[in-house]
């Protein structure tokens, strides 16, 4: 499991929202929590506190309680077992007063515990001797560093707190400039090195993320890339732990090799643009140790092996500052309105996001999950302009959701940003990873609201003229009225157009009989949603708007009344 960096800030009653706020406030992307009926304006509510804490724990994420320490210590006792496996949990008092590490000393809780505790400049309740002795957690080294030996750890620590000296070898800034006591001649030792070392007991070995493995464009097959770079590191003696990312030029950013060994060896992928290889390549370097040398800005220790080339930075290098990630644009939709009809997949992409492309209104109703995010809102006519900021966006590196409601594919984001793609295609868009992920459609929603009306053969027809000529649409019903096909309508009128709604209803009348049930279904899964049954004959403009959806029956479609007096709507499965 990998632990996550964004917290979840858990708050059981409205006189903690406060300080939660202030707590975000230095944790980027962190999210309110807060009981149901107790708390409002939180990132998320939750009913059943037991529940939520287990499952957020569970899959990693550091946890911020603003209530009694025994509340969180109870609560998940029975998910406790693996300590290098669990998330930060810490207590905050209500008025601030107190910030208590609990869990998660090899994950960091000790650093959130001093961030949050100087909002509120308090001490944080530090309860790991070691952590106060020496001012860092070994156990827990800055970014850019991995402890080959944590298992040795904690009796090297324990030495140290009796008074056993250390050597220092290699360099690491946050160790030397640590109060650990050291001391050339000590008995234990701790080695920072980037190459193939064996640890004992009396040396903690740290893997300073100094390497970077470039690849470039290669028709090569996934397993045997990944053979050759564990070959070569293997050759030259390097610890795979201190690989700090896969680098390559962007244009090989669709090459599924690079990605399986980034996978392979838990870091990151990063792109060059061809200008920033430019020079390099200029100089006779390879488009992979280009790449290699961009990444370390030194060409001192190039290893290089084709499709591979290697080099090795004197200090740890940071990914996240080279270089771009390979774009990505997810194309969503969010269901008609409210989260429970959003699927998780879509919930997922929405916390991974950076930027968010959609209709102010699609926006607004993603809420809580667009926290944190770079929002682009925009009219909603202007699709074409929308799908290509989104793939601009994304050919930066950023990671694009485009938000559409109901289906993305259905009347909505999907198609213009493949239509944008296939007819004003750029070459920088084509390093893009596009996703569309699905939603529930408007007429799977209003059906479910009233019974089972598209239950058999059925199709949609969108009733606005503006992106296709009113004849077209005519023809259409005049089919799917013969076909004797249910007839979902999308868009059936507008402030501007409202005549279309009349004009299908009177063609329908020349193949329906007039007491043909219609569903008329606004505002789904939104505040103010009204499902009614009307008659085709009744059908008019008045009863139906931008937000309604309407399903006109078939001649089988049949209504029914039950004992409670409700009403249902379905469309038999056989023809007798
Ligand atoms: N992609 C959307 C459809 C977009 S077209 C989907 O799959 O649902 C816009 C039309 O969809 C609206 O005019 C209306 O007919 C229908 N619609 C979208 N959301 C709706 C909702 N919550 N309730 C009723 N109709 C809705």
């Amino acid at each position: 499991m990998m632990i996550k960096v964004a917290p979840a800030v858990i708050v059981l009653g409205q006189n903690s929202v406060t300080v939660a706020r202030k707590i975000i406030s230095v944790l980027p992307g962190a999210t309110i929590y807060g009981l149901a009926g107790r708390t409002c304006e939180v990132d998320v509510s939750f009913t059943n506190f037991g529940e939520t804490l287990r499952e957020l724990f569970a899959e990693g994420t550091p946890l911020i309680g603003i209530c009694a320490a025994g509340i969180l210590i109870r609560t998940l006792a029975p998910m406790i077992s693996d300590k290098r496996q669990e998330p930060p949990v810490l207590a905050v008092a209500e008025d601030g007063s107190a910030v208590v590490p609990l869990l998660g000393g090899l994950n960091g809780v000790n650093d959130l515990a001093r961030r949050i505790a100087e909002v509120f400049d308090v001490q944080a309740a530090i309860t790991t001797t070691g952590d106060i002795r020496f001012r860092t957690a070994l156990l827990s080294p800055p970014p850019g560093y991995h402890l080959a030996n944590p298992d040795d750890a904690k009796k090297f620590i324990s030495d140290l707190l009796a008074g056993a000296r250390v050597k220092l070898e290699g360099v690491a800034p946050w160790l030397s400039n640590s109060q650990l006591p050291i001391d050339p001649d000590g008995d234990l030792t701790i080695r920072i090195s980037d190459r193939l070392v064996t640890p004992t007991p009396n040396c903690l070995v740290y893997h300073p993320a100094t390497v970077a493995i470039a690849i470039s464009d290669t028709s090569a097959a996934e397993d045997d890339v990944l053979t050759s770079v564990r070959q070569l590191l293997t050759d030259a003696e390097i610890a795979p732990a201190s690989v700090a990312g896969v680098f390559a030029p962007i244009s090989a950013a669709v090459n599924r090799a690079i990605s399986a060994v980034a996978n392979a060896l838990g870091v990151p992928a990063r792109f060059f643009t061809p200008n920033q290889l430019k020079s390099l390549l200029s100089q006779g370097y390879s488009p992979a140790q280009a790449a290699a040398v961009a990444a370390t800005g030194t060409s001192e220790q190039l290893i290089s092996s084709l499709p591979i080339a290697i080099a090795i930075s004197p200090q740890p290098i940071e990914p996240s500052t080279i270089g771009q990630s390979r774009g990505r644009l997810a194309v969503i939709g969010t269901g008609p309105g409210s989260s429970q009809w959003m699927s998780p997949e879509v919930k997922e992409i929405l916390k991974s996001a950076t930027d968010l492309v959609g209709y102010k209104t699609y926006l607004d109703l993603v809420g809580n999950l667009s926290h944190g995010k770079r929002r682009h809102d925009s009219d909603n006519r202007e699709e074409e302009a929308r799908a290509k900021m989104a793939l601009d966006l994304a050919a930066e590196g950023r990671y694009v959701v485009v938000v559409s409601s109901g289906d993305p594919g259905i009347y909505a984001m999907a198609t213009a940003i493949f239509e944008v793609l296939d007819r004003h295609a750029k070459p920088e868009w084509d390093s893009i990873d596009i996703h569309v992920a699905p939603g529930i459609s408007a007429m799977q929603a209003a059906a479910a609201a009233i019974g089972a009306p598209l239950g058999h053969d059925f199709c949609t027809i969108s009733l606005s003229d503006i992106l296709k000529p009113w004849s077209i649409i005519e023809q259409r019903i005049v089919a799917a009225a013969q076909a004797d096909f249910v007839i979902a309508f999308y868009n059936p009128v507008s402030k501007e157009r409202t005549w279309q709604l009349t004009e299908a209803r009177n063609i329908l009348l020349r193949y329906r009989t007039p007491d043909t049930p219609v569903v008329l279904a606004r505002n789904l899964g939104r505040p103010g949603q009204k499902v009614t049954v009307v008659t085709l004959e009744q059908l008019a403009p008045a009863v139906a708007d931008m937000r309604t959806v309407i399903l006109v029956g078939s001649s089988k479609t049949r209504k029914i009344k039950r004992s409670d007096g409700s009403i249902s709507v379905y469309t038999p499965r056989r023809y007798t």
